[in-house]
C-alpha cells in the first residue's frame, strides 16, 4: 500500500500500553493525567484482529512499544500469537530493558526477532535523573540478556540531553568495538511534559566520536531494520553508530510507518495530532472491510512532512510520547 506521497506503508508501531515503570522527563504526561483505564486499552484479541486486517492491506512488520511494553501482562503469549498468524515477517520491540532479564529467552522462543533498548547515559545518577525511577543496572542487565537470548541486532536508543557526557561516548565506543550493537543517537523532540535541557547536538557527538566529515561508512541497508537512522561503522568494530535526526535533517520522504495507540487510534504521523479512532467502530461491530477502510483513511491522512523543523515553531502536542507509543 502506497500513500499519496508514494511511500510504501508496511510497518506498524503498536503500543501495548501507555503505562511505564520509568518516568523519563521527556516522555510521560504531567503527574495526575495518567493512566488510561484498562477498559480503554485494546485487548490482545482486538489487536490481533486489527493486525490480520492491516496485514491484508500491506503491513508486514510490527514493532511493539508503549509506554513500556513489558509491563503489560501476557506479552510473551501475545508475541507468540502474532507469530502464529504466519504473515508478519519481522516482530521487534522497543523497551527500557529493565524487565527483560527474566523474559528475554521466552520472548525469543515466542517469535520476537530483536529489541531496541533505551539507554541515555551510563552515569547512574544521570540515568536516575532522566528516568526518575529507573535503575541503570536493571537496563544494563536487560541489554546483556537480550544479547544472550539472540534478540539481535540489539540497538540502543540514546536521546540527546544534558545527561550524555563525554565519558558516555567513551563507553559507547568501547561497547560498539566489542559487541554487535548499534548505538543510535536521537534528537530530542519537544513532545514531553517538561522542557529538557539539551546537551550535545549531533554535530558535537559526531566530532567526539571521530565521525565528523566522514561519509557514512556503511550503507543504512546493511543494518537490519526499517528505521530512519543513518549508520556509521569503523573497520574492525563489531557494532555501529547511528543518528536519528527528526529535527535537523528529517526523513519524512522515507517514512513507511503507521502507529496504533494503546487506546485504539491510528496515528499517521508521530509529529501531527491527527488520529483516526478505530477502537469505537471495532467495538461497535465493524466488519473487516470497514476496518480496512479506516486503515486507508489513516494512510491518506499521512502528511508529506512534519513541522518540527519549520521556523514557525512547534505545534502543541495533545499527547505525550508514552501515550502515543514512541
Ligand atoms: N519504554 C520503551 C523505551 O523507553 O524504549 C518504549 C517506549 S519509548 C516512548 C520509545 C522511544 O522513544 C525511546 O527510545 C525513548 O527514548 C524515545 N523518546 C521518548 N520521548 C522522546 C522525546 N521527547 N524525544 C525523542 N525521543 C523520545
Ligand atoms: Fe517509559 Fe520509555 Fe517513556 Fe522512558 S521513554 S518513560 S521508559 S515509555
Amino acid at each position: 500500500m502506497r500513500d499519496g506521497h508514494n511511500r510504501q506503508i508496511n510497518y506498524l508501531r503498536l503500543s501495548l500500553t501507555d503505562r511505564c515503570n520509568f518516568r523519563c522527563v521527556y516522555c510521560v504526561p504531567p503527574q495526575g493525567k495518567e493512566w488510561l483505564e484498562h477498559s480503554e486499552i485494546l485487548t490482545y484479541e482486538e489487536m490481533l484482529r486489527l493486525i490480520k486486517v492491516f496485514n491484508k492491506a500491506g503491513i508486514t512488520k510490527i514493532r511493539l512499544t508503549g509506554g513500556e511494553p513489558l509491563v503489560r501482562k501476557g506479552v510473551v503469549e501475545f508475541v507468540a500469537a502474532i507469530k502464529a498468524l504466519g504473515v508478519i515477517e519481522d516482530i521487534s520491540m522497543t523497551t527500557n530493558g529493565s524487565l527483560l532479564p527474566p523474559l528475554a529467552n521466552r520472548l525469543k522462543t515466542a517469535g520476537l526477532n530483536r529489541v531496541n533498548i533505551s539507554l541515555d547515559t551510563i552515569n547512574s545518577a544521570n540515568f536516575t535523573q532522566i528516568t526518575t525511577c529507573g535503575r541503570l543496572d536493571d537496563t544494563l542487565s536487560g541489554i546483556k540478556s537480550a544479547l544472550k537470548a539472540g534478540l539481535t541486532p540489539v540497538k540502543l536508543n540514546v536521546v540527546l540531553t544534558e545527561a550524555l557526557t563525554e565519558s558516555d561516548l567513551t563507553y559507547f565506543t568501547e561497547l560498539v568495538y566489542h559487541q554487535p550493537i548499534s548505538v543510535r543517537f536521537i534528537e530530542y523532540m519537544p513532545i514531553g511534559n517538561q522542557p529538557v535541557q539539551r546537551g550535545m547536538d549531533v554535530a558535537m557527538v559526531k566530532k567526539l566520536l571521530g565521525l565528523a566529515g566522514r561519509e557514512m561508512l556503511i550503507p543504512a541497508s546493511v543494518i537490519q531494520g526499517d528505521g530512519p537512522a543513518k549508520y556509521y561503522r569503523f573497520p574492525k568494530y563489531q557494532g555501529s553508530f547511528g543518528f536519528i535526526t527528526p529535527i535537523s535533517e528529517h526523513f519524512c520522504e522515507a517514512c513507511n510507518r503507521l502507529r496504533l495507540t494503546a487506546d485504539g487510534h491510528l496515528r499517521p504521523c508521530l509529529l501531527s495530532n491527527t488520529e483516526v479512532d478505530i477502537k469505537t467502530p471495532l467495538r461497535n461491530g465493524a466488519s473487516d472491510n470497514d476496518l480496512t477502510e479506516l486503515f486507508f483513511t489513516a494512510i491518506r491522512e499521512k502528511p508529506e512532512g512534519h513541522s518540527l523543523c519549520r521556523a514557525s515553531g512547534y505545534p502543541a502536542f495533545e499527547r505525550s510520547m508514552s501515550q502515543i507509543g514512541g
